[in-house]
This record gives C-alpha cells, structure tokens and sequence, in this order.
C-alpha cells in the first residue's frame, strides 16, 4: 500500500499541514489502498520554486540527453508493470486487462518521448541569401504546470510529463485525488532514471487550491490541463490572466452513427467496445448510437444482448466491466437513470447498482432517445448508451453534431463514400470509421473540437512536443 509524500526537489516532503488523505479501492470500499500528501498552496508554491530553480539547467541539457532519461524510465517502468496494474486496478477500479494496456501505454509513451527528444532542439531550413543561413531554433517555456484527471492515471500524466520533459522544461503535476498513485511511481521511475531534481514535482491536495495555485502562479509559463469541461474553463480563465500558454482536454458526448449498409452484429459490438468498456469512464466513450431506421430495432437487440453478456465484477478477480471510481460518480450514472426514464427514454437493459460491494452499476442501454433530451447532451461518464433512430444520414449528422461537445466520433458503414462525408462532415477532433470512438494511439495528435478542447494546441505525437516548445527562425549572416 502506497504512502507517499509529496515528491519536490527530489525529496519526499509532508504536506505543511502535516494532514494527509486516504484513497479506496472502488470495487471494496473499505480497503484503504494508498495515503497521500493533504497539501496546500504553499505546497504547490514550493513545488514551482523547486522546478523554477531547475529548469535552466535542464533546458541546457542536449536532447539525446534528456532522452535517454526518458528511455530509461520507459525501462524501468516496463520492469514494474505488474505492480503498477494492480495499483491502477485497485486505485481506479479498471479491469486487469484494461489497466495492463493502460501501463503499457505509458511504457510506450515515455520510449516515444525518449526517442523524440534526440530531435528537439530546432532545423536548418537552406539559405535566404549567398551568406545566410536559415534556421528554426526551439527553446522549452520553462515551468510546466500538469493538472490530470483520475480515469487514466498513468497514460494521462505521461503524456504530459514525457513531452514536457522531452522539450526541456521543468513541471510541477499535480494528479487526481481518487487515483494518484501512478504519478509517484512515475516520478520515481524518472529519478532512478537520473531525473536531476527538482525537474519533475509532484503536489496532492484538492484541485481548488493546488490546481489553482498552479494555474495562477507567475512563475508557471504553461499550463496543460485535462478534466471536466467546468473545472477547464474556470483554468483557462485563471492561467490566461497574466498570459500562460494554455492546453485544455476536456469532456465529451462522443456519437458513433450506425448506417443501414452496416454489418448490424459488427456494429453493435464496436458500439458496446466504446460504451462499456473502462466502465464508459472515458472522455471517448461512445455515448450515442445514431442508427438508421432501416436497422434500427436489429441494431437494438443486438446492443442489448451485447450488454448483457458483460460480467461486471473487480478487475483483479476477472471481472468483464470494473466498478465506477467512487459513490459519487455511481450515484451520478444512477441520477441519469432516473432522469433518463423522466425523459421518456425506453430502459432496455441495466439501470441499477449491483447488489454487493464496489461501486458498481449495470451496463446500460437507453432506445427511442430524443436527440435534444440531457440523457443525449449531458455528458454521464459512466456505462449509460442511449440509441436514437434517424431517417438518414442528414439527420443523423445533425444529431452528432448538436451537441457541445467535439471530442471523438464514429461511423459504422460499408459505404466509402459515405465514411469519406461523414469524417469531412463531422466536429469532432478524433474520427474512427468502422473503428469504438474509444482507444488512441500515442504517436499522432489528440483533442478535440468545440467545449471539449482549447483547440488551439494538441497532445500527444509531434504536436505534444510543440504546445511546451517556443520557435526562434534565426538568419545568421
Ligand atoms: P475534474 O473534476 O475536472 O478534475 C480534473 C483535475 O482538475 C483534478 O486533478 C482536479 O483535482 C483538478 N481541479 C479541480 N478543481 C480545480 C480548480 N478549481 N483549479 C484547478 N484544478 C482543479 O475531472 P475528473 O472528474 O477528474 O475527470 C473526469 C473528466 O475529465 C470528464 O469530464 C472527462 O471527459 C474528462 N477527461 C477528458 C479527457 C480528454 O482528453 N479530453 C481525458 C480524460 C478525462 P481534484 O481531483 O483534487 O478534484
């Protein structure tokens, strides 16, 4: 069981206050499964300071250099996968497969950014003139505050931390408060890699006064931030104050439309694969199926017969569909029921708690949804798919596009030209044809569109090096 301190300077420091916070296991409540640092905003002050001071130094230091480290704790977290699974599992109540890729993925990310840095540092571009050479020159911003969100507690922090470090700036993270756990290990994993300290700092305590600390502090240049569209707007505001470069990834209502040319049991399956699958407990999860009348009542049976077949149970004992993350968020799936059913939704399947321990809920399938009901534009995050029957595909664009949010999106069909339309056509920053609206790959850009994303900066790939990098173009005569 993890206890850790705050991680600043490259010591592990108590809270000032000296208080400290338990996290449970989701799927047995009563299991306390790590303890951590109640910390403050003088905390938060400490960590920025320690990071200030480190920073020149290490923005000096070569690309291959920095990226070596990185390397180094790609290897070093591989060597602890395990472990590191099960602590997801039983911080944030993934299922073992779920979380094993998910650690996988930060294995991944840091070998990427490992790689990546060797290039970090500017080009040649030729000459403008007989005597002058043309470059590009890229310098780190500095101080990288990284305010994660707990249902991808390792991958989320990576690709923040591997890129920032990559760039050569110096960060203060500070991680979710129901699943923090990961962060230390991966400070940790960088310090054994030969992280000098200070570069990586890492502050638990509520968002409101260390996040915000982090987001208001003058000695911060850039603030990436990932989370409820709510809490990333009230960020934006507060870091842009005094000109912070800002990256916000935020929520989602991801739409997946189901075509009268698609394979109907293909389709529902890539639906359920999106809906259910991390307990629908991410920013991508497919949240409405938009399915052409001429197969619609086919499509619906074969969703719900996909639901049913899904065991919840805890992740570690072999369960298909793992707990929410706590009772709160239950208790907010379990609201839309209710409000679902007010509604006037048809409850084709789920809709209660399970009877045992854990926050656990049933996969849920709500039919016959009005496109502009809130069970169709809230965004629930939890596993709750609401099925809306279109005449075709302009309708069924408009229903996907009418929505706030602009993150993933996805279409079922055998019809080419109609997925070529359908990727033009749709405000989403991530388009999957025949593919879940979940799942995505770490070496190409991430975000999204309209109140799910700043827009203006994108993670992951080249483009997750470029939010913490600043372009010099040098003419040396
Ligand atoms: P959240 O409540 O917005 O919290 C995100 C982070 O912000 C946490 O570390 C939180 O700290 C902190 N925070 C809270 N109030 C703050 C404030 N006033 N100032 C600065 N920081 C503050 O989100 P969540 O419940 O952890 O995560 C679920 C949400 O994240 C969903 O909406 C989901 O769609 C979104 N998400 C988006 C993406 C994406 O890439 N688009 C990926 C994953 C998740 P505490 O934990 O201490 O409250």
């Amino acid at each position: 069981m993890p206890s850790r301190s705050n991680f600043i300077d490259g010591e592990w420091i108590d809270a000032e206050s000296g208080d400290t916070f338990d996290t449970h296991d989701p799927a047995n409540p009563d299991a306390v499964v790590g303890t951590y640092a109640q910390s403050g905003a003088v905390d938060a002050e400490r960590a920025i300071e320690a990071a200030l001071v480190a920073s020149d130094e290490w923005a000096d230091t070569p690309g291959p250099q920095r990226g070596r480290i990185l390397s180094r704790a790609s290897r070093v977290l591989a060597e602890r996968k395990e472990e590191l699974t099960e602590l997801l599992v039983r911080e944030e109540g993934k299922t073992q497969p779920e979380a094993a890729g998910e650690v996988q993925r930060a294995i991944d990310i840091f070998d990427y950014y490992g790689a990546k840095a060797r290039d970090v540092g500017g080009t040649v571009k030729g000459a403008s003139g007989p005597d002058t050479t043309l470059r590009t020159k890229t310098e780190p911003l500095g101080v990288a505050g990284l305010i994660t969100p707990w249902n991808y507690p390792i991958a989320i922090p990576t690709w923040k931390i591997a890129p920032a470090l990559a760039a050569g700036n110096a960060a203060v993270i500070k991680p979710a408060t129901l699943a923090p756990g990961c962060t230390y290990e991966i400070a940790e994993a960088l310090a054994e890699a030969g992280l000098p300290e200070g570069v990586l700092n890492v502050v638990t305590g509520p968002g409101g006064e260390v996040g915000d600390t982090i987001a208001s502090h003058p000695d911060v240049d850039a603030v990436s931030f990932t989370g409820s569209t709510g809490v990333g707007n009230a960020v934006y505001d507060t870091a842009t104050e005094d000109g912070k470069r800002v990256q916000l990834e935020m929520g989602g209502k991801n739409p997946i439309v189901v075509s009268d040319t698609a394979d109907v049991a293909e389709a529902a399956s890539i639906v359920a694969g999106g809906a259910f699958g991390v307990t629908g407990q991410a920013c991508t999860a497919t949240s409405r199926a938009i399915v052409y009348e001429d197969v619609y009542d086919e499509f619906v049976d074969a969703v719900v017969a996909e639901a049913e077949g899904i065991e919840p149970g805890n992740g570690l004992e072999g369960g298909e569909m793992g707990p929410q993350v706590s009772a709160s968020e239950l208790e907010g799936t379990l609201d839309y029921v209710t409000v679902g059913k007010q509604e006037g939704a048809t409850l084709e399947t789920g809709g209660d708690a399970l009877d045992r321990d854990g926050h656990f809920v049933e996969p849920t399938v709500f039919a016959d949804v009005d496109a502009d009901s809130r069970i169709a534009q809230e965004e629930i995050f939890g596993p709750v798919l609401s099925v809306i029957p279109v005449g075709g595909y302009h309708e069924a664009l408009a229903v996907a596009n009418g929505v706030e949010y602009g993150l993933s999106a996805g279409i079922v069909t055998d019809d080419h030209t109609e997925a070529n339309r359908f990727v033009d056509d749709i405000e989403a920053g991530v388009v999957k044809v025949n593919e879940k609206t979940t799942g995505v790959e770490l070496h190409v850009p991430f975000g999204g569109m309209k109140a799910s994303s700043s827009e203006t900066y994108r993670e992951q790939g080249e483009a997750g090096i470029d939010f913490y990098s600043i372009t010099k173009t040098v003419y040396d005569n």
